[in-house]
C-alpha cells in the first residue's frame, strides 16, 4: 500500500512540474506549450507500462490509451481527464509535502506568510495524519486535474497488479477544460467508444455529481468616443462607464459571492478597455433550463435598454452556450450512478 501511496505522490510530482496553464483567447488547441509536453509524457509513460494498446496523442493533444475487456459481459467505460490548470495563477507550481498533518493552519510560505488557513479550508481538518500536498502559495498545484490524472492510472495499476476482472476501459486525456471545456469539445468521439464514461475532476472524497449547471458566456464589447476633458461635454462617451452602468442593471444577490446550491447568478469576470473601448465577460450559470434562456433575454434586455438610452448601438452582445445540464443524459443511464454508490459502499465512504 506504501508503494501504491508513492507510485501515486511521485507521479502527482511529475505531472505538477509541467507547466500547463490555460491560455484565456489562444487560437490553437492546446493553448499553451506544457499541455504538448504533458501529452507527450503521458504517452511515453502509458507505453512503458505495456498492459494499454492504441495509445495515441492526436494533433489537439488529446491522448487515448485503451485496457482491453477480461470480462467480456461487463460494460465498456471510459475515464476523462484535464491536462491544463487554471488561468490566472502561475502554473509553476512549487510542489511541497506537509508530512504526518496535524491539524491547524499550514505555513505554505514563511517569506510572504502565506498560510493555508483552517477557517478558509475547514475540510483540511478531515485529513489529520495525512501527509498533505501544497504549492508555495504563490503558484497553483495543479491538482485539479493533474491529481485525477495520477489517480485513474494508479487505480489501474492496482486492477492490473491483483488481476480483477474487467470490462474495457479507456482512457481519453483531453486539454484545454478550463477555458469552456475545449478540448472535450474538439474531442472526437468515434475514438471514444464506451457504454458510458466519468469525467473525473475536482470535489472532495466521496461526492460526485449528478447534474450541473446550464452554463453560458457573454462577451459584451461597448464603443466609447474619446475628447479633450476641456471641451469633453456632449462629445465624451466613455466605454468604462457603460460598463459599469451595465453592472449596475445585474441583480447585485445573484453573484456567485452572495448566491448558493442551485442558485443560477451573473459572474462579471473581466472588464478590459479605456474610455474609447471596453470589453467584459459575463459567465452566465442555471440549473433550470428554462431559468437559462431567460437568464439569456435578461441580458440582451439590459443590453437593448442601454443602447435605447443612448438611441444607437454602442454596446454589442455575444452569448455562447458552454456546456448544458447532463441531468437527463445520466437518468438514461443507471448503471453510471449504481457502480459509484456501490464502489463507495465497498470503501466506506459517505456521499
Ligand atoms: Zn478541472
Amino acid at each position: 500500500m506504501n508503494n501504491i501511496k508513492n507510485i501515486l505522490t511521485d507521479r502527482f510530482g511529475r505531472y505538477v512540474k509541467i507547466d500547463t496553464t490555460a491560455v484565456d483567447g489562444a487560437k490553437s488547441l492546446p493553448s499553451s506549450n506544457g499541455q504538448h509536453i504533458l501529452a507527450d509524457l503521458l504517452t511515453a509513460e502509458l507505453n512503458e507500462l505495456g498492459y494499454y494498446t492504441n495509445i495515441y496523442k492526436d494533433s489537439t493533444s488529446t491522448v487515448f490509451a485503451t485496457l482491453q475487456a477480461t470480462q467480456a459481459d461487463a460494460p465498456s467505460i471510459g475515464f476523462i481527464v484535464h491536462l491544463d490548470t487554471a488561468p490566472g495563477t502561475s502554473g509553476k507550481t512549487q510542489l511541497q509535502t506537509h508530512k504526518n498533518y496535524s491539524g491547524g493552519d499550514i505555513l505554505l510560505n514563511k517569506e510572504l506568510n502565506v498560510w493555508l488557513k483552517v477557517s478558509d479550508f475547514p475540510e483540511l481538518e478531515n485529513y489529520i495524519g495525512d501527509d498533505i500536498l501544497t504549492s508555495d502559495g504563490m503558484s497553483l498545484l495543479g491538482a485539479d486535474d493533474k491529481a485525477a490524472i495520477a489517480e485513474v492510472l494508479t487505480g489501474i495499476d492496482l486492477i492490473k497488479q491483483n488481476g480483477i476482472p474487467h470490462g474495457q476501459i479507456q482512457l481519453v486525456f483531453v486539454p484545454d477544460e478550463e477555458i469552456g471545456l475545449k478540448g472535450a469539445k474538439a474531442l472526437d468521439i468515434n475514438q471514444f467508444k464506451v457504454d458510458f464514461a466519468y469525467a473525473l475532476d475536482c470535489c472532495g472524497i466521496g461526492e460526485y455529481m449528478v447534474e450541473n449547471w446550464n452554463a453560458g458566456c457573454a462577451t459584451v464589447k461597448f464603443k466609447g468616443q474619446t475628447a479633450h476633458p476641456m471641451s469633453a461635454k456632449g462629445k465624451m462617451r466613455n466605454a468604462l462607464i457603460m460598463a459599469h452602468q451595465l453592472i449596475s442593471l445585474l441583480p447585485a444577490q445573484e453573484r456567485p459571492e452572495n448566491s448558493e446550491k442551485k442558485e443560477g447568478y451573473f459572474w462579471v469576470k473581466n472588464l478590459t478597455g479605456d474610455t474609447a473601448h471596453a470589453e467584459m465577460i459575463i459567465d452566465i450559470r442555471e440549473f433550470d433550463d428554462n431559468k437559462y434562456i431567460e437568464r439569456k433575454q435578461f441580458l440582451e434586455e439590459c443590453v437593448e435598454s442601454i443602447n435605447k438610452s443612448y438611441q444607437a448601438e454602442f454596446v454589442e452582445l455575444e452569448i455562447s452556450d458552454v456546456y448544458p445540464n447532463i441531468a437527463k443524459t445520466i437518468t438514461s443511464e443507471p448503471r453510471l450512478i449504481n457502480l459509484i454508490t456501490k464502489a463507495m459502499t465497498n470503501l466506506n465512504l459517505t456521499t
